[in-house]
């Protein structure tokens, strides 16, 4: 069985980024009619906040991402332990006592001498007594995965055929000075246990995925597939990362962007299938091909979203919408005929509720001075309230009688005496709908 999961950090609010990865492990157990789960990666006891995993959790709900499984990894902290002493009693973890700012100098000497800084495995040559002294010196120190240096390889669902030479990457750090697991060792321990069988994940990570496919071979673990999409640009291809912090998921739910406007997009954009509005996750995941996606960074427009989510909104039938039009106050009897009145004129569900405001209340009348007495005549000449769907034409052809203006001249200045705006929904339409009579 397919089984995926998505394992975000709980230092923070989702943004656009961490859905690309989300939705994607979301499509692949979908469409595998598999598992998905959402895995909190808190061992960071600072920087992880309770408030942050409820956030992620409502964010995903909102969306439709919803997990079969809810695992944290700080609840399987002696499952890491135990994993750490099979690495050790293998010989495959070892100590290290350089300090932050001895590694960073190491790090420069190398680079200087045009090497790379890869960690020089300086404490493996340290004695029993030698460790004993630095640890009285310096306390415990943290424990690094010791590679073995052969080329890794694997067949990535989105990069193709990868390899990478061990010898030049630093042997992991998997657990920290002060006892704290690192999410490499964590995270191979339970893609392990939980059998994940397809891991999708930004391309930032795919020195890690070298190393964690030997952590998991050496802990007897079988490979998942590992596939790395692209990172996400700004439209000019600048970098996201500064601008992540207002491209929260839950900044887009505020501004009125529709869930499936917002999935419809990132499930196709950087693949060579096109963008097209779907209205759940099952019809996305039925088209969903990772290997279409292309190793180049994806330039993504926040501003795409409002004209999709217009078009999603105006797509939708009356069922979908009768929720919020009821919750704005419009009248059973008048819910349908204002939908259908102003679907297309709505960007989001918010503007509904701007233009059952101008239908209850009326407009402030938007009237050019060269119209003024135009506009007068013409209300003169209004038929009573309540209006029906004749009163516009029959309004209009009144009006054209005793004035002689035509066309443009004749309609727009009377749209914009009523509804106080220059566009809107038919007229004939919205004149039914408005509650009091149009002040003269
Ligand atoms: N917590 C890691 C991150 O957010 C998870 C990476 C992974 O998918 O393994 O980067």
């Amino acid at each position: 069985m397919t089984v995926t999961r998505f394992a975000p950090s709980p230092t923070g609010y989702l943004h656009i980024g961490n859905l690309r990865t989300a939705l994607f492990n979301f499509l692949i157990a979908r469409k595998a009619g598999g598992q998905f789960i959402l895995r909190l990666d808190d061992t960071d006891p600072e920087r992880s906040k309770p408030e942050y995993a409820e956030a992620i959790q409502e964010d995903l709900r909102w969306l439709g991402l919803t997990w079969d499984r809810l695992e944290r990894q700080s609840s399987r902290l002696d499952r890491y332990e135990a994993a750490a002493d099979e690495l050790r009693a293998m010989g495959r973890l070892y100590e290290c006592f350089e300090t932050p700012t001895e590694l960073e100098l190491k790090r420069k000497k190398q680079l200087n001498m045009g090497k790379p800084p890869v960690y020089d495995r300086a404490a493996l040559a340290l004695s029993e007594a030698e460790k004993e002294r630095l640890r009285a010196e310096r306390g415990p120190g943290h424990w690094r995965f010791r590679l073995d240096h052969e080329r890794i390889e694997w067949e990535d669902g989105i990069l193709g055929h990868l390899s990478i030479d061990a010898a030049s990457v630093s042997d992991p750090v998997l657990i920290r000075g002060d006892g704290q697991f690192l999410y490499t060792l964590a995270s191979v321990c339970d893609d392990i246990d939980y059998g994940i069988t397809d891991v999708v994940r930004g391309s930032d990570h795919v020195t890690n995925t070298a190393t964690q496919i030997q952590i998991i071979r050496a802990l007897g673990g079988e490979v998942p597939r590992f596939a790395h999409h692209s990172l996400l640009t700004g439209p000019q291809g600048e970098a996201l990362s500064k601008r992540l912090g207002t491209l929260a998921l839950r900044d887009l739910r505020a501004r009125g962007i529709e869930p499936m406007a917002l999935l419809s997009l990132l499930a196709r954009l950087g693949s060579s299938d096109p963008v097209e509005l779907r209205h759940s996750v099952d019809e996305l995941a039925e088209g969903f091909e990772l290997s279409h996606f292309g190793s180049a960074p994806t330039k993504f427009d926040p501003d795409d979203l409002v004209p999709l989510t217009a078009r999603l909104l105006q797509s939708l039938p009356f069922e979908a919408v009768a929720e919020d039009i009821r919750a704005i106050g419009v009248p059973d009897g008048l819910a349908r005929q204002f939908w259908e009145t102003v679907r297309g004129n709505i960007e989001t569900r918010a503007d509904m509720a701007g233009w059952w405001k101008l239908f209850s209340e009326g407009a402030e009348p938007l009237i050019a001075e060269e119209d003024r007495e135009f506009v007068e005549q013409a209300l003169a000449l209004l038929p009573p309230h309540p209006y029906t769907p004749e009163t516009w034409g029959e309004w209009t052809a009144a009006v054209k009688r005793a004035t002689g203006r035509k066309g443009k001249a004749l309609f727009m200045p009377l749209r914009k005496a009523v509804t106080g705006r220059e566009r809107g929904p038919e007229m004939a339409d919205v004149m039914p709908l408005l509650q009091k009579p149009v002040a003269a």
